[in-house]
């Protein structure tokens, strides 16, 4: 289908093509179609832009990923469906592991996101033959790399399933995530939360950590200053105020 750059909801549409072509190749579950869907209604409530919150915590994420020794970016069928090249981006910007690391776990699924990943230029993707195991969580759900997720002090997981966030938490491990619902236990659980859309924000962070990689004392203020909790409460007031002006809005 194509889609006119002038429709209003062009971004949005593009998005779900993208995924519906994932489906198509094997990439993408359906039920990532229906994970999307919530993630777009919250994009609504936050008006589809990247809000100051999400800017900060994306400061917040790339300070951390610098910090890491061992990042490792996870990725999901949705992920590489909408984001692969950015996501490229970010690891080679910050030096981190790419693992694909899903939750509706096949080999052949695992294979495919790889060579998505793959051609769109990374180098080594791990995931394909998984060595050890995240604690807590049942076989095939917990499955990773000793090499990747398993032994990584930071791990991003972009629009990741609740359970396997917090036990990463339980790991021990720094927590960071990209999720359009302040609300779900992912975002509740991590250390950094960005909410906002993947497709805005992987371009950001990317930015933001070639900007932040030779200022030292610059990450050290944004991550002495960051606080997730109330990262989050600054979310949900955003949303409640922008639904007050909204309300009195139509009531003109
Ligand atoms: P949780 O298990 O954390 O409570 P959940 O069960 O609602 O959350 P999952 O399907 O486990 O959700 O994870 C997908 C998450 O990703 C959802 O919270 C959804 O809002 C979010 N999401 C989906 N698409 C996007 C997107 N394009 N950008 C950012 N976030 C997204
Ligand atoms: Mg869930």
């Amino acid at each position: 289908m194509r889609i006119p750059k002038s429709h209003p909801r062009y971004e949005s549409l593009m998005a779900r093509e993208a995924l519906v072509e994932g489906v198509k190749e094997g990439i993408v579950v359906r039920q990532g179609l229906i994970a999307h869907g919530r993630g777009e209604a919250f994009d609504y409530l936050v008006g589809e832009v990247s809000i100051e919150p999400a800017v900060e915590a994306e400061y917040a994420a790339a300070g951390r990923l610098l910090r890491a020794k061992h990042p490792v970016i996870s990725v999901n069928g949705n992920v590489a469906a909408l984001s692969a090249k950015e996501t490229v981006e970010v690891a080679k910007a910050v030096g981190a592991t790419i693992e694909v690391n899903i939750f509706h776990r096949t080999e052949e699924r695992v294979q495919r996101i790889e060579g998505r990943l793959k051609s769109a230029g990374a180098e080594v993707v791990l995931g394909l033959d998984p060595d050890a195991g995240i604690e807590g969580l049942d076989h095939p759900r917990g499955l990773c790399a000793k090499a990747g997720i398993y032994s990584a002090d930071v791990v991003l997981v972009p629009l990741e399933d609740g359970d396997r966030a917090k036990a990463l938490k339980d790991m021990g491990k720094v927590v960071l995530t990209i999720d359009l619902n302040p609300l779900s236990r992912t975002s509740r659980v991590s250390d950094v939360t960005i909410v906002d859309n993947i497709t805005r924000c992987m371009p950001k962070l990317a930015r933001f950590a070639t900007e932040l990689r030779d200022d030292d004392e610059r990450v050290d203020r944004i991550l002495s200053e960051f606080d997730n909790r109330k990262n989050l409460s600054d979310v949900l007031n955003h949303i409640a105020r922008r639904l007050g002006e909204l309300e009195s809005d139509s009531l003109d």
